[in-house]
């Protein structure tokens, strides 16, 4: 076909090829800067689009700038992670969309110095000769929290899996009906247990449960009996359930064992910081529970990750299961594990070195001071904003301690220029994202959760999201 240029049949022929924008002047200097394959990538779809927009008739043909343009900004983003930080500012320590437990220091290095070469992962270095991976973080959660044994599985929804198919496959797991609880993010006991292939037998009503309905539920098919942490959910008013430690007895006495699915495990003494619902993993210990199973990236501060804890010989049951191999962790979990254990030798340091666990009992002055600064850097910017610094409550997060509130100072941010949910947009969007929330018409910058190093780019961002431009 030939061409001619005063008689265009339709919009989409004047698209040009991609050899053809390839070759002119104004992608010389992306070559230059980027892979060709990721340039080729951009031209392609931004040609795609640009098809799609003629053919849906809402945009006339871009000019070769605006091309230019456009591949420009598509580089930006293939070239750029799609998972990358972003700043916290909902005072939601423990966010699960926003990845739960920040890393300390200590767990950043190790897993850094571990993963940049090799190491002793599965390698017994006194023996000389194979060795096995749990042993890394077995030692300091023995020593820990008293547990004759442990296992780090992926999660703790593997962690629960993996108990249940080991202890209780074919056989009844006995629950209390207030605990069939669902946690964010689809993990329900009931289809846990369904999938692990044990049996539920539920006991009690949703308010109350009672020994004697765990008592008379125990028959011969009976495998496992199972305690789940109500975690982002509370009964209130009218209600009873069992305890562990009564719990125990009972299994005893039948030979069957007891397990307690806690979700949010703590390794320190929380009543200092008027926390009295919550006793520690130690302590559920103390009651003679057979096993334990906790997150690895809620309370405790570390990575991703199901600790099980309890009998030497269940654990050692559980760890022979094939199934134990598909959830196994990698070195750079173990690394980051270990490193978080080890600063819970000293509470003192665990508190100060452990960000969850500094952003939640931090006192709640210095909190203050910090949405203070942001205000004020704020004002100094001429912001245009209506900004206050107002107190409020924030909740620790990830189904952990749902009955604490934690009091907050936040940074009210009523903008001039733009509307406040455009506000919103603007700050999530940018290339360091900054995640708020909105009450009654304002922004809200909890304080909390933004660390003292992001507060000169946090004030930056918002100063630059306020100017009408
Ligand atoms: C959070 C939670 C889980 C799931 O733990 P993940 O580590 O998120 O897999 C299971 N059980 C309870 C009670 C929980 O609170």
């Amino acid at each position: 076909m030939k061409k001619d240029p005063d008689k265009k049949i339709s919009p989409l022929a004047g698209l040009p090829s991609v050899d053809e924008l390839l070759k002119s002047p104004e992608y010389a200097g992306l070559l230059k800067d980027y892979p060709r394959a990721l340039v080729v990538q951009a031209i392609r779809e931004t040609i795609a689009a640009e098809r799609k927009r003629i053919a849906e008739k809402s945009r006339p043909l871009s000019s070769r700038e605006e091309l230019a343009s456009l591949v420009a900004a598509r580089i930006g983003v293939l070239s750029s992670f799609s998972l990358r930080p972003v700043i916290n500012a909902t005072g939601i320590v423990l966010h699960t969309n926003l990845g739960r437990a920040a890393l300390s220091e200590r767990a950043i290095r190790n897993v850094l110095e571990v993963s940049r070469g090799y190491s002793n992962l599965e390698y017994d270095l006194t023996a000389g000769r194979r060795g096995k991976r749990h042993v890394h973080t077995a030692r300091l959660l023995r020593q820990l929290i008293g547990a004759e044994d442990a296992l780090i599985v992926n999660n703790n929804a593997a962690a629960v899996f993996l108990c249940l198919n080991t202890l209780a496959k074919c056989r009844e797991v006995i629950v209390s009906r207030g605990e069939l609880v669902e946690i964010g993010g689809s993990f329900r006991v009931p289809d846990v247990m369904t999938a692990s292939g044990a049996v539920l037998r539920e006991v009690g009503t949703t308010n109350k449960t009672h020994l004697h309905d765990y008592r008379s539920a125990i028959n011969q098919g009976t495998g496992l009996i199972l305690k789940v942490h109500q975690s982002n959910y509370q009964v209130v008013g009218f209600t009873e359930d069992v305890p562990p430690a009564d719990l125990v007895p009972l299994g005893r006495e039948h030979g069957i064992p007891v397990m307690f699915d806690l979700g949010s495990g703590c390794l320190i003494d929380l009543k200092p910081f008027g926390i009295h619902a919550e006793p520690s993993v130690q302590e559920i210990l103390k009651t003679g529970v057979d096993i334990v199973t906790f997150s690895g990236d809620k309370l405790l501060g570390g990575p991703q990750g199901g600790i099980i804890v309890g009998r030497k010989d269940l654990v050692e049951q559980i760890r022979r299961n094939p199934l134990a191999r598909a959830v196994r962790v990698d070195k750079m979990t173990i690394a980051a594990f270990e490193a978080t254990l080890m600063d819970y030798i000293d509470p003192q340091q665990a508190i100060r070195g452990i960000p969850v666990l500094n952003m939640l009992f931090q006192p709640v002055d210095s909190i203050r001071k910090r949405a203070r600064k942001i205000a004020a850097a704020l004002r100094r910017k001429k912001a245009a904003a209506g900004i206050r610094v107002i107190s409020d409550v924030s909740r620790a997060g990830g189904g952990s301690l749902p009955e604490a509130s934690f009091e907050t100072y936040a940074v009210s941010v009523v903008p001039e220029l733009i509307s406040v949910n455009d506000l919103e947009a603007r700050l999530r969007s940018g290339e360091l994202p900054v995640i708020s929330r909105i009450r009654d018409n304002a922004l809200l910058l909890d304080a909390r959760t933004v660390s003292d190093r992001e507060l000169v780019r946090l004030v930056q961002i918002v100063a630059a999201a306020l100017s009408g431009a």
